[in-house]
């Protein structure tokens, strides 16, 4: 059994297939395995939430009209890089259609079902990985600066509600009592109170890894450049070579479009490129991820300091790093949290995203021996675990625990 990746996608499922009585390889150019830099990974870099509330999707009633606003603002917190335009005009085509209220609803009612099965999937890989000491439960708070925009949220955070997410809307006073070192910018603030932070995801995946290893699993260091039928199963060309598997995951994160072209199967991916800022002094300032919206980040306390991290780009694999975007991020933070003293370690990274917000899990059309497990989004370190639970089911023949149509690879 092969798994192409070893993001929290990847390792999650090695490790739910290992635990179903698979022999597993892992093959990722830059495992966390050892003194890997592991920086590459969505990952990696990503603010650290396990989100509950995750329910609503990005393209929501309305986008439409922000079009003109993505594209002429490059520092907005979504934004459209114009020469990719020609590329993301399918995937844009899409996105929009799924920005109707009957998408929407349906979109956030499958979104539920899994978020509601996300944190059972974790607890046994967290304890068989000895993580549980990354886990902080303090839940999430989403800031307003003003009436109009706390009304403007109502209509996600209702939908939020009516899908059972646990919330308490708080008003300044309250905010203050939490969260004291937040600048006075805030009316109103909703708390999403299930809401945890594995307070360093590289950490996190560098203990799953080490579990799957204890566990027997073997970690091939390489990069897959094709996947192709074979007499015995599937072939895997890995740097020129070969290797057989009886099964493979697809599990290569925003890079995995490029292996379904390989195999033949059409699969809308695309990436919404993500950006962070390290502040090393700001750890102990915020008890929890505070979001404010508006600017598009959380900023979310971890092991290493406070980490600002979100804000979207649709603008392809290619590109380097805006260091305007960081720029602006550096700047909202300075404003929201003015002692958070000076920002570094810079970073970009790619979340794997479909139009309709949902992940991709099911097998491919032309090699059934081939299991699809990317396209996470927003949602890849809350719904990994789930994730891998669901490939184990697929690869054993059993039917999962929750319907798949609505994540089938080519639904779009
Ligand atoms: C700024 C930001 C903030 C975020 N915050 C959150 C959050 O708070 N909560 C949340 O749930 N999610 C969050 N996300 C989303 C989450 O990080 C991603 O959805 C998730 O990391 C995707 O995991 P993955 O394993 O699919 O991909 P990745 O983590 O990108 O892993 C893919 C792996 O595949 C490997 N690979 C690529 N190509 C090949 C190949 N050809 N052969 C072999 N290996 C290959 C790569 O080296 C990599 O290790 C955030 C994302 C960003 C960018």
């Amino acid at each position: 059994m092969a798994v192409v990746g070893a993001g929290l996608v990847g390792l999650c499922s090695a490790l739910w297939l290992q635990r179903t009585g698979h022999r597993v390889t892992i093959i990722d150019p830059a495992p966390p395995l050892g003194d890997a830099s592991y920086r590459q990974a969505c990952s990696y870099g990503n603010a650290c939430t396990f989100a509950p509330h995750g329910v609503v999707p990005v393209a929501t009633p309305g986008v439409m009209w922000r079009v003109p606003g993505m594209l002429l603002n490059p520092l907005g917190p979504l934004a459209i890089v114009w020469r990719y335009l020609p590329q993301l005009a399918p995937w844009l085509r899409a996105f929009l259609a799924s920005s109707t209220k009957a998408e929407v609803e349906r979109i956030a009612a499958t979104l539920a079902v899994l978020l509601s099965h996300a944190d059972a999937a974790w607890q046994p890989l967290v304890m068989q990985a000895g993580a549980e000491r990354l886990k902080r439960h303090d839940g999430c708070l989403y800031l307003y600066k003003t009436e109009a925009q706390f009304r403007a949220a109502d209509a996600e955070n209702d939908l939020r509600e009516r899908h059972g997410v646990a919330m308490d809307r708080l008003d300044q006073a309250d905010i203050r009592s939490i969260e004291p070192n937040l600048a006075p910018l805030y009316h109103k603030g909703v708390l999403f109170r299930d809401a945890y932070v594995f307070s360093s995801p590289k950490q996190l995946a560098f203990a799953l890894a080490q579990a799957f290893v204890d566990g027997g699993g073997d970690i091939v260091c390489g990069e897959v450049s094709a996947i192709e039928p074979h007499t015995d199963g599937i072939g895997l060309r890995i740097a020129g070579k070969a290797m057989l598997a009886d099964h493979a995951v697809v599990a290569a994160g925003a890079h995995s479009r490029k292996l379904t072209v390989s195999i033949g199967d059409r699969v809308l991916l695309d990436t919404e490129r993500g950006y962070h800022v390290l502040f090393p002094q700001a750890g102990q300032l915020l008890s929890r991820p505070v979001c404010y919206p508006e600017h598009g980040f959380y900023m979310v306390p971890m092991v290493d300091g406070l980490r600002a991290a979100g804000t979207v780009e649709l603008g392809g694999l290619a590109a380097p790093l805006n260091p305007k975007r960081t720029a602006m991020i550096r700047e909202g933070v300075k404003k929201l949290l003015p002692s958070a003293g000076e920002g570094s370690d810079e970073w970009l990274g790619f979340r794997p995203s479909m139009p309709d917000s949902l992940p991709v899990i099911g097998r491919s059309r032309r090699l059934p021996h081939v299991t699809y497990a990317f396209g996470h989004g927003h949602l890849g370190l809350t719904l990994s675990a789930l994730t891998g639970y669901l490939v184990s089911q697929l690869v054993a023949g059993q039917d999962p625990v929750i319907d798949l149509a609505p994540l089938r690879p080519d639904r779009l």
